[in-house]
């Protein structure tokens, strides 16, 4: 189980590294993706709360990574944390995902990535649910939701 020293560790230092690694130019994404998902990806911007595909959805399945099709998120580990966005207590494995500082708009956050395409997806906050007490606040436009694998 990820806790929040682990994400600070993952962060300060080095994260687990990917199973694979898909690489693009920006132009190449920018073709690729559908221009909703291309601000969130690749230029780090965030949807409006509630006003997302998947803050009310508590379908049994995996949430994908958009942008490479890599496995980020279970359903099973999706919660409501009232906040606007899908909320995650664990990534689907502790590689799905990656972690960098992020000091922007004031704020002093935990940026979580895709660790295979480094695609954007949201923060991680320490005011989860026990056990793990994390929260992965992740925009919608970052995930496809599949019942495969369920
Ligand atoms: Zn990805």
């Amino acid at each position: 189980m990820l806790r929040w020293k682990d994400v600070i560790y993952y962060a300060k230092y080095s994260n687990p590294e990917p199973a694979r690694r898909v690489e693009k130019t920006e132009e190449e994404w920018r073709q690729l993706l559908e221009p909703s998902r291309y601000r969130i990806l690749r230029k780090k911007e965030t949807e409006p709360p509630y006003r997302n595909a998947y803050c009310r959805s508590y379908e049994p399945g995996q949430y994908t990574c958009a942008g490479c099709g890599s496995l980020l998120f279970h359903a099973s580990e999706k919660y409501h944390a009232i906040s606007g966005w899908p909320s995650f207590t664990q990534p689907a494995t502790r590689g799905a995902v990656k972690y960098t500082f992020d000091n922007s708009h004031n704020m002093e956050r935990i940026e979580v990535r895709c660790n295979v395409c480094d695609g954007h997806l949201g923060h991680v906050f320490p005011d989860g649910p026990e056990p793990a007490g994390v929260r992965y606040c992740i925009n919608s436009e970052s995930l496809i939701h599949g019942s495969i694998g369920c």
